[in-house]
């Protein structure tokens, strides 16, 4: 697999490069210049494999050339060892929940991978990582537990001591061996502050220190997989599928794009948002323009005025943006358009439609599916095409129990997952918002 910059200005890289650096050093995105193609014949024999086999098999050929075969059959049944179900909410409409993972978000899908095939390249090079992530919450937690108890890699979280929910704190800081968490007195912002300026701090490039951030192409490569699956599991080929994706920095719904590019016959990609409706304003207008700052919707993981995948979707439909949101050529947006509908979902209809799905179907989602079966039934009304679709569940609904209870006066039961860590002893570290202190932590630690 070879990767260019999104950017256009770095050198191609192979994937264990751009899965290690993570950034172009143009500061493009690694976008593979080619996919591989998958077959009917393919795609039929799979159909009756269980979620591993076929991730598997079609990463054994997306990585072709880039790991050996046994190496990436363990680390697949090793990530993938948690359901992937399909929930039929009529005949036409299935709900995909991608919430059944240690952390009860679709972020396990990617990070567990990413982590793995880091793992990998690591011991075979012997050498030793330290990942630093800010997170705001979600993120954070999916990136502990994904590298939690793998070898040559340490992970410090940082994350603002406030501004976490017990559950997502609990989720960071009930791990401890290579896990550290440290609880910031500052907000998001600084958190990711001091990250950068660690990343960027030539004292410490003899740490070996690096992100786990959403940009990964480590990440978006598993984030294609569940869309084969969801196809193969309910559908023959050639027949039509359409999927339904809330989004934010639209990493997921990339993977849908490549799926598609890939030989899934997708006839719609819907990308649904909350109010930062910056996506679908450019896919009519072919005007680009930031949210900044970006608007406070339930949905929170989606809260994004800026999606750092954006330069990635352009990329593919022939155009550039750079790093700054600036679009030097445009794309072609007739394809874009004939290949995906955007909508935006208030915060107001959000909350209708949980409480309608469990009142009328006696179905839990929580805000961010929402948005996903909003937009869906946007797209149906507008479109009338009732083709089969396939929306996506991005987390569990107790991971936002006040938002689901408040819509619906019910309290969602807890997953196994989350259940676990409620009486586990947490290990924390208490730090201020200085640099200076952090980057003496680190040298203690890391040195
Ligand atoms: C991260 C996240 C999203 C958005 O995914 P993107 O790939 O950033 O578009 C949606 N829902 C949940 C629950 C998330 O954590």
């Amino acid at each position: 697999m070879k990767l260019y910059s999104t950017n256009l200005q770095a050198e191609e890289v192979n994937f264990e490069t751009a899965l290690i650096t993570g950034l172009a050093p143009d500061k493009g995105l690694f976008m593979p210049k080619t996919l591989p193609h998958f077959s009917e014949e393919e795609l039929t024999a799979l159909k009756d494999e269980p979620y591993p086999e076929i991730a598997f098999q079609l990463l054994k050929k997306i990585l072709e050339g880039e790991i050996d075969e046994e190496s990436l059959k363990a680390i697949t049944y090793d990530a993938y060892d948690y359901e992937v179900p399909l929930e039929e909410v009529n005949e036409n409409t299935y709900i995909m929940r991608l919430d059944r993972g240690p952390t009860a978000s679709f972020k396990d899908f990617a990070a567990r991978m990413m982590a793995r095939l880091m793992q990998f390249y690591l011991k075979k090079e012997d050498k030793e990582l330290t990942i630093l992530t800010a997170t705001s919450g979600d993120t954070g937690s999916a990136v502990a537990h994904a590298f939690y108890g793998l070898d040559n890699i340490r992970v410090i979280v940082l994350f603002p001591e406030t501004e976490v929910s017990d559950r997502q704190r609990k989720q960071m800081t009930t791990l401890d061996h290579n896990i550290s968490a440290l609880a910031i007195d500052g907000k998001f912002d600084d958190c990711q502050a001091m990250v950068k300026q660690a990343f960027a701090d030539a004292d410490l490039k003899h740490l070996n220190l690096s992100s786990a951030n959403s940009i990964n192409i480590g990440r978006l490569i598993p984030q294609t997989l569940y869309y084969f699956y969801s196809y193969l599991k309910l559908r023959d080929f050639p027949e039509e599928i359409v999927f339904s994706i809330p989004s934010g920095n639209f990493g997921n719904m990339m993977g849908c794009v490549l799926a598609k590019n890939m030989g899934v016959p997708i006839k719609k990609i819907v990308a649904s948002v909350n109010e930062n409706d910056e996506v679908p304003t450019f896919l009519t207008s072919g005007e680009y323009e930031k949210i900044v700052p970006s608007k406070n919707c339930i949905s929170n993981a989606m809260n994004v005025g800026h999606p750092s995948n954006l330069a990635r979707l352009i990329a593919i439909y022939g155009g550039v943006m750079d790093e700054q949101g600036n679009i030097s050529k445009l794309p072609d947006m007739d394809k874009l358009n004939g290949d995906i509908f955007s909508t935006s979902v208030t915060d107001a209809e959000t909350k209708a439609l949980v409480k309608e799905f469990y009142e009328k179907n006696n179905i839990f989602i929580e805000p961010h599916g929402a948005v996903g079966i909003k937009g869906l039934m946007d797209y149906r009304a507008i479109t009338d095409d009732n083709t089969l679709a396939v929306t996506l569940e991005t987390a569990h609904p107790a991971k936002f129990p006040a938002e689901v209870v408040d819509a619906i006066g019910v309290e969602p039961e807890l997953p196994q997952s989350l259940r676990e860590i409620e009486g586990k002893e947490e290990y924390m570290e208490y730090l201020d918002t200085d640099y200076e202190k952090f980057k003496s932590y680190l040298k203690e630690r890391l040195e």
